[in-house]
């Protein structure tokens, strides 16, 4: 028995990184998933790997929202989950920071998990309940010098899981956060795009840079993102709602000073 037997599951930015191992994840445990991204020639590619419906959504894109949930809705008649798992990521100093791109981090990672929640919760009230799994990170409980576009986003992720949490409960919909530290995916690791480079060697290279940092030594890895996700996505978190969970290999739990 899987633990998603049944479900059905839209995740978004699901063609590589952590949105990739919670299509595969989720899929191993049962559920049938819609994978939506902006990549799709990556994303149709998985999906027929994994037997998944693969839809194109641009998560800032309110008509993209209507048609994915209409073409999972007409594929397989119901939808009972949602990670919001899209995001992008700018460095920049904040008074370096142009309007625009601000903006372009806002409307994908806040505007695109409110349009997610706004569009599919009332589908998956309509199945009689399930879950919403919404991506903050790390900086949506601490800030970080240099992302403060995407830190701004995060925390404001962390609100609407609050506010959603209170309003959907009465409709059977449990919403919750993961935040993960720094996980070796292309957006902490922009060299995992580049085919001529080696990844294991680039995972050790992450692992060496993150072993000071980070109290359980290492860089985290997208498929322990994908399990979180999991865990908040099926029975065994029956009675949580509106939290964060926070993995980041014990990042946050403070600095030592030997
Ligand atoms: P990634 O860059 O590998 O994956 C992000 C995915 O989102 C990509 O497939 C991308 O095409 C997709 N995407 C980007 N813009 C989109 C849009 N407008 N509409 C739909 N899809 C879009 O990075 P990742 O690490 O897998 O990121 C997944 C989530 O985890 C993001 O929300 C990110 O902010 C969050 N996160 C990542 C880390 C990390 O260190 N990797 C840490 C904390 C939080």
């Amino acid at each position: 028995m899987g633990k998603l037997d049944g479900r059905v599951v839209i995740v978004t930015g699901a063609a590589r990184g952590q949105g990739e191992q919670e299509a595969r994840l989720f899929t191993a445990e049962g559920a049938r998933v819609v994978m939506t991204d902006v990549l799709d020639d990556q994303g149709e590619e998985l999906a027929k790997e994994l037997g998944a419906l693969y839809v194109h959504l641009d998560v800032g894109r309110e008509d993209d929202w209507r048609a994915a949930v209409t073409r999972a809705k007409e594929t397989y008649g119901r939808i009972d989950g949602l990670v919001n798992n899209a995001g992008i990521l700018r460095f920049n100093a904040l008074l370096d920071t142009p309007l625009e791109e601000f903006l372009q981090v806002v409307q994908v990672n806040q505007v695109g998990c409110f349009l997610g929640i706004r569009t599919v919760a009332p589908e998956i009230a309509a199945a009689g309940g399930g879950t919403i799994v919404n991506t903050a990170s790390y900086t949506a409980v601490t800030g970080m010098a240099a992302v403060g576009s995407y830190a701004a986003t995060k925390h404001a992720v962390l609100g609407l899981t609050r506010v959603a949490a209170l309003e959907l409960a009465p409709s059977g919909i449990r919403v919750n956060a993961v935040c993960p530290g720094a996980v070796d995916t292309p957006m902490s690791n922009p060299a995992r795009l580049d085919p001529d480079a080696d990844p294991e060697e680039m995972s050790r290279a992450l692992d060496e840079l993150y072993r000071k940092l980070v109290p359980l030594g290492r860089i985290g890895r997208p498929e322990e993102v994908a399990r979180l996700a999991l865990f908040l996505s099926c029975d065994d978190s029956a009675y949580i709602t509106g939290q964060p969970f926070v993995i980041d290999g014990g990042w946050l739990a403070g600095v030592s000073v030997v």
